[in-house]
């Protein structure tokens, strides 16, 4: 008989992970908390060995023909533009694929065959119970069922991780940094399609992506660490009053009035999971759940994406779990380790603390587009 797997998480690492196990003919079943894919979110990249996964999942032409080719430019409070570059042709983000969220979201999804997996939206795992020989599984709606294996895929505030493993706050580095997301369509930024503009002041971005006839907005702030829960809808709209509120500068009035009124609006803190295993029992993390390296690295989607394949793969070739898991864990560790390692230089860059670091911020943009002008 087919071993039963549950996925928690119908995102990345939950998608790819499902597309794998499938294929090593296990019977799937992805949960997920919200009613649809949630396909909202600033474009992501898809990097390095991702890569090759996309190629061996037969998804790397779809992921290409989608890629968000676009112009970049930062400018000042009165929207002129100091620097303009395309960053997709920078020399460090050569062969990289910048996509919209969304779009990679349903390439991944469309991958499943729907007759074998099953998925399950607006519901969420609410107990885990873990037996030798299984996990019994309680789903908030009420289901009650045993599977061989259960995975949380499902991202930073992971309810997995926390049945399974403990409070969120065992495993959360915070990185004193906030940052919101929404569709913001009724903004003009008086660019052409497939612009990315950014402005920043000490301690703050702001971005708006234009591209499909649409504007997305970003703010993203350094702030202490606040009283705030992730279900919270409306504190995020006060907070961000009350770090951009009054604030006059670029387009941040409008970004911000839209943030208020927006109904998608998506709120986050910036912070990186760490954790000294990812596996207990029958149950295993994968993705930002397990080793959320922070979207200043861009590798959060990468990391999942090769995360679930490694795992699937360890699992394929080890009849025994356990000692898939320990590969998983061994295997996996240095990648996320160096991965999570780089946050620090993102960070300064997006949110100088200093004016010499802000003007340096400007600069790095227009050294490295002459430099990969001149090659
Ligand atoms: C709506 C949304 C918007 C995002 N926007 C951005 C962005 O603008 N910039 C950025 O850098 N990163 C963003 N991210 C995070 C980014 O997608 C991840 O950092 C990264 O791609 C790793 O993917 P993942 O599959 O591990 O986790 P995620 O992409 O975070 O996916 C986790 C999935 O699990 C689901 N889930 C959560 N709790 C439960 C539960 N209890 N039961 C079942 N399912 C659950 C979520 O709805 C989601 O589908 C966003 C994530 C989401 C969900």
């Amino acid at each position: 008989m087919k071993k039963q797997v549950l996925i928690s998480g119908a995102s990345f690492a939950g998608l790819t992970l499902a597309y794998w196990l499938n294929k090593f003919g296990y019977a799937v079943t992805v949960v997920e908390l919200g009613k649809d894919l949630r396909t909202t979110g600033s474009p992501i990249d898809v990097r390095g060995e991702a890569l090759n996964i996309a190629r061996e999942m037969g998804i790397y032409d779809q992921i290409k023909s989608a890629e968000f080719v676009h112009t970049d430019e930062i400018v000042d409070a009165g929207d002129k533009t100091l620097v303009k570059f395309a960053i997709n042709t920078l020399p460090e983000y050569l062969g990289d694929i910048e996509i919209h969220r969304g779009d990679l979201l349903e390439i991944i999804y469309n991958t499943l065959p729907k007759d074998e997996v099953k998925v399950i939206f607006g519901n969420s795992i609410s107990a885990l119970i873990q037996h030798e020989n299984g996990v019994e599984v309680h789903l908030e709606k009420g289901e009650r069922k045993t599977y061989d294996l259960v995975f949380g895929a499902d991202g930073t505030h992971s309810t997995v991780r926390k049945l399974a493993f403990g409070p969120e706050e065992e495993f959360k580095k915070f990185l004193g940094v906030y940052f919101a997301f929404a569709a913001t369509d009724s903004i003009q930024t008086g660019r052409a399609e497939s612009t990315g503009i950014v402005y920043r002041e000490l301690g703050k971005q702001a971005v708006n992506y234009q591209f499909k006839n649409g504007v997305n907005s970003i703010l993203v702030f350094r702030a202490p660490k606040m009283d705030w829960n992730y279900r919270d809808r409306e504190r995020p709209k006060l907070i961000l009053k009350e770090y951009f509120g009054g604030n006059t500068n670029w387009k941040i009035p409008e970004i911000l009035n839209s943030m208020l009124g927006a109904n998608d609006l998506y709120f986050d803190e910036a912070c990186q999971i760490d954790m000294p295993t990812w596996t207990m029992g029958r149950v295993g993390l994968i993705g930002d759940a397990a080793y959320a390296p922070s979207f200043f690295t861009g590798m959060g989607t990468s990391l999942a994406m090769q995360g679930a394949t490694l795992l699937a793969k360890e699992l394929h070739a080890n009849e025994n779990h356990e000692i898939a898991f320990a590969k998983y864990n061994e295997g996996f560790k240095p990648l996320v380790k160096s991965v999570q390692a780089r946050v620090n230089r993102s960070l300064n860059v997006q949110l100088p603390e200093t004016e010499a670091d802000l003007k340096a911020s400007f600069e790095a943009w227009g050294n490295q587009q002459q430099s990969s002008k001149t090659e």
